[in-house]
């Protein structure tokens, strides 16, 4: 089992409490075999596997721990909380009930009925979107694309606040036309309001043949996914990138300014930007 206390924003999630720190939890496993998971280590292998297992946190002992270190939120995360999906569920309620918020960091393999069972004790699901390319899922990710998209449905149907990833891998979900179709599915079925992250990938496991990606390219989704109407869009792995900002819609002004995982200003008070007063989706106040 891991357990990490981290800044929110490695989650990376940055439309909750920025700049607070989320107690973090997972056991091994996945229910994918991405050729570029980025943490590979304790997803692609199985419990009985693990060289120097520590002992298993009861969700009564994760809430304690979270609390005593000051945390206010609590994520599933690493490998895949699906895979440990009532441990999750049992530990989300009690969190729940002690006062703490709850993240879930997912790939979104899971059908809509469990999902559903999940959302009322979250308050975001970050959901890994790697692609938008039927043979991409199903070669290099080991899934079915339809699946997760009829898992983000149904977190917009629930009303649960959804911040999406797409790592950018060279070459393989880099085409721009591509891309534009996921934007626009993105702001057709989850808002406009929805964050988005185009991250840098960075050469490992079975694709350490790879470049890096480029900035130009991760710049140049951000564009598209901003002309498709998308509000809140970033550029994640990137230190220092202007993209890495929140930035209001209506003003245009910086709201929350990022340097990696670091809030360095927040402009935003009682959920509304301070120079033109425009509401902002999101969780600011604890
Ligand atoms: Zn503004």
């Amino acid at each position: 089992m891991s357990v990490h206390i981290d800044p929110i924003e490695k989650k990376p999630v940055y439309h909750m409490l920025p700049g607070s720190r989320i107690f973090s939890i997972a056991t091994v496993g996945c229910n994918l075999k991405c050729s570029f998971c980025q943490n590979w280590e304790i997803s692609q292998c199985y419990p009985e596997e693990v060289k120097n297992p520590t002992k298993i946190l009861t969700p009564e002992e994760v809430v304690a721990a979270a609390i005593a270190n000051n945390c206010n939120s609590i994520a599933y995360t690493y490998s895949e909380p699906i895979v440990f999906y009532e441990y999750v569920l049992d530990t989300a309620k009690l969190a729940k009930e002690k006062g703490l918020k709850n993240v879930l960091v997912s790939a979104g393999y899971i059908n809509p009925e469990p999902l559903k069972k999940l959302a009322p004790y979250f308050d975001v699901i970050k959901i890994d979107l790697k692609g938008f390319n039927k043979q991409f899922y199903r070669k290099i990710v080991g899934g079915d694309l339809e699946y997760v998209l009829a898992a983000l449905k149904e977190l917009k149907k629930q009303g649960v606040m959804t911040e999406i990833v797409n790592l950018v891998v060279p070459t393989l979900n880099d085409d721009m036309a591509e891309i534009t179709k996921m934007c626009e599915w993105i702001y057709n079925n989850m808002g406009p309001d929805t964050p988005l992250f185009f991250s840098r990938f960075t050469p490992q496991y079975k694709l350490a043949n790879l470049p890096t990606t480029p900035i130009e390219t991760l710049e140049k989704a951000r564009e598209i996914a901003l002309k498709s109407g998308l509000r809140y869009v970033y550029i994640g792995n990137v230190p220092g990138h202007p993209g890495e900002n929140t930035y209001c819609p209506k003003c245009g002004r910086v709201l929350i300014r990022r340097y990696g995982y670091a809030v360095l200003e927040n402009n935003i008070r009682k959920g509304r930007c301070v120079f033109c007063m425009e509401k902002i989706p999101g969780i600011w106040d604890n």
